[in-house]
């Protein structure tokens, strides 16, 4: 790796959270990184998902960069083709395409610490970085039960997050796993042409009615012309979604007006006692991510659906044999089931200071500093790491936070002339302990409800437990005091040669 240029900084992940880095890291003067990217495409999420009916479920006016306003927003909750070209459209006006390696994925990241910088394998060659930081998405590693006898289905089989356009499914018989945000975007796009729809529902979401609609045109030229009106909606927005927090965190008598809206919404729009009765979740609401839609039950009440709650028993080569021992004649298995947020791969790719990996040192159960840095693992950024995760607002929010946090590290790097930051592990130690404590109380531990918010060791390691604007005040500013800085060992002319 001798010849290998040393880059001030390398992102993994080109989401919100790789570009909204590069392109600060940009406008603050560095120009000197690189981006990788697995995927052929920047977007992240939002170029993973690609699944008829996948839309944001945060306003957009909130759900996108406060830096890039976009006037052109053509519906209140953009579908996923328009957050995808304004991710591209962000990708390309601030210049960040021709530092981006797509195809190029993380195979191993190593702490060299006679070097002070990173040593990354990726699938198309060496790189190396002084400052590593890690986007890679807590919602990107696609999850799926092991189903008994799966093997030997001959139909298509597939993942929401990796979708089979080749088969529009006109027709078809299809099994489809899981009723959580994802099944409640897709089932209402593909029922209508479907044979036959085999919904396997564990668990019954909470689901109010969607507030969508579309952005006139003249208001859109209004956002245009007065850029204040579209802050303000901006603002609005962000207010009313932080109310949220004090019934989630601290006095559930504040949720009870959603758990209202909802029950109307079910009694409304589905009319048998029966079917109410198995749609009505027994857990309290806000325990899993709220669920919005007006066209979800109306779907799942069509003639050509049947709800299934008794889970799958056993798949065969052209059917799924549901728990009751009814089996059900299937051409296509979709899978719904969400992802693997406290399991990322990455995690076992990125080794720190004494050659532990991530994954090691967690043990199932992420932590970091402020969800962003870690002890043994000096220069390293998490994007959105541990228990940064919302329930109520805009996840890119919480990323810009941390993109301030990582760039105010940075200047703080040079401007004491460190070449090293690590956190402490005393700092470290409190802040989840806290962390630990103000989470116990809340809906999402206590709500009765199995989340992918509680970990394998039945920790919550997801959540941020507070509101958003606590984290942005508590990362506004690298508190130094709570890392070690170290000088360089060597000079900097010694590894900063040029590129190739
Ligand atoms: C269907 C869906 C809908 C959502 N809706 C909302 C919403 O309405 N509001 C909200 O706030 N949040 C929502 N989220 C959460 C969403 O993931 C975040 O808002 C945001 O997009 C996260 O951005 P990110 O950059 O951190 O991660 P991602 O967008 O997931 O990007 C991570 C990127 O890293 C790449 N990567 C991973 N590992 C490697 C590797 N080893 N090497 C190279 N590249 C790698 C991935 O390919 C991916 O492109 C949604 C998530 C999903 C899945």
């Amino acid at each position: 790796m001798d010849d290998v240029h040393v880059h001030e900084v390398a992102i993994v992940g080109a989401g919100f959270g790789g570009l909204g880095m590069a392109i600060r890291l940009k406008q603050d003067g560095t120009d000197d990184f690189v981006v990788i990217e697995r995927g052929d495409d920047v977007g992240g999420t939002w170029w993973a998902n690609s699944y008829p009916g996948c839309q944001c479920d945060i306003p957009s006016n909130l759900y996108s960069f406060s830096f890039a306003r976009n006037p052109n927003w053509d519906r209140a909750y953009p579908m996923r083709d328009q957050i995808l070209d304004y991710l591209r459209d962000c990708a390309e006006r601030y210049g960040i395409l021709p530092h981006t390696r797509l195809n190029c994925e993380l195979l191993a990241a190593t702490w060299i610490a006679d070097a002070q910088h990173w040593e990354l394998e990726t699938s198309t060659g060496p790189l190396a970085a002084r400052v590593l930081v890690a986007a890679p998405g807590l919602l990107s590693e696609p999850s799926s039960p092991s189903l008994p006898g799966f093997e030997r289905f001959r139909g298509k089989a597939f993942h929401t997050a990796r979708w089979d356009h080749s088969d529009d499914l006109t027709g078809k018989r299809v099994a489809l796993l899981g009723s959580g945000a994802t099944a409640v975007q897709v089932v209402p796009e593909i029922q209508p042409r479907l044979a036959k729809l085999h919904l396997f529902q564990r668990t019954p979401p909470w689901v109010i009615p969607h507030m969508d609609h579309a952005v006139t045109h003249a208001m859109r030229e209004l956002y245009r012309r007065v850029a204040l009106l579209q802050k303000l909606s901006r603002a609005s927005i962000y207010a009313l979604r932080e109310t949220m927090v004090v019934g989630i965190t601290r006095d559930r008598r504040w949720l009870k007006g959603q758990e209202l809206n909802a029950r109307l919404h079910l009694r409304r729009q589905v009319p048998d006692p029966e079917l109410r009765r198995r749609l009505t979740p027994d857990y309290e609401i806000f325990c899993k991510r709220i669920i919005l839609s007006s066209e979800w039950y109306p779907a799942i009440q069509a003639p050509n659906v049947a709800l299934v709650s008794s889970g799958v028993k056993e798949v065969r080569e052209h059917s799924v044999v549901d728990g009751d021992d009814v089996e059900r004649e299937v051409d296509t298995l979709i899978f719904a089931t969400g992802f693997k947020p406290a399991e990322l791969p990455i995690a076992e790719r990125i080794r720190g200071r004494d050659g532990s990996s991530l994954a090691e040192v967690w043990g199932g159960s992420p932590q970091a500093y402020l969800g962003t840095t870690v002890t043994g693992f000096p220069n390293l950024l998490l994007f959105y790491g541990p228990n940064l995760n919302l329930g109520h607002s805009s996840i890119v929010y919480m990323l810009e936070s941390q993109i301030a946090y990582a760039l105010d590290a940075l200047r703080t790097m040079r401007l004491r002339g460190a070449a090293e930051f690590e956190v402490r592990p005393a700092v470290q130690a409190a802040y989840n302990a806290q962390l630990q404590e103000r989470l116990a109380d809340t809906v999402w531990n206590t709500g009765g409800c199995g989340s992918w918010y509680i970990d394998r060791n039945g920790r919550n390691s997801i959540q941020w437990p507070g509101f958003t604007f606590e984290y942005r005040r508590r990362t506004r500013r690298f508190d130094a005091e709570s890392y070690r800085l170290a000088a360089p060992v060597r000079q900097p002319a010694a590894f900063a040669a040029p590129a190739a």
